[in-house]
């Protein structure tokens, strides 16, 4: 399954969990995508988990930061 085909149904890229936006509908992509300037094949979302580890380095509140202050909701317990 390509990124993209995992958002539709609302899985993270890397560990297939849910993510916390949920399945995207194509209108949605599209509207990412046009906003970024992603192509037409473009897009993909983490889980909080992987959010944390693979874009803020572990750092909860970069991670939150980044996510626009919500509060992350990770599967596992941090050390
Ligand atoms: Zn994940």
């Amino acid at each position: 399954m390509t990124a993209i085909e995992k958002a539709k149904q609302g899985l993270c890229e890397l560990c297939d969990s849910p993510v916390h936006h949920g399945p995207y509908t194509d209108k949605e992509i599209a509207e990412i995508q046009a906003d970024i300037g992603l192509e037409p094949d473009e897009l993909s979302d983490l889980c909080d988990d992987c959010f944390l580890s693979e874009i803020a380095q572990g750092d909860e509140a970069r991670a939150s930061h980044y996510l626009g202050g919500r509060a992350l909701q990770l599967r596992k317990a941090q050390a």
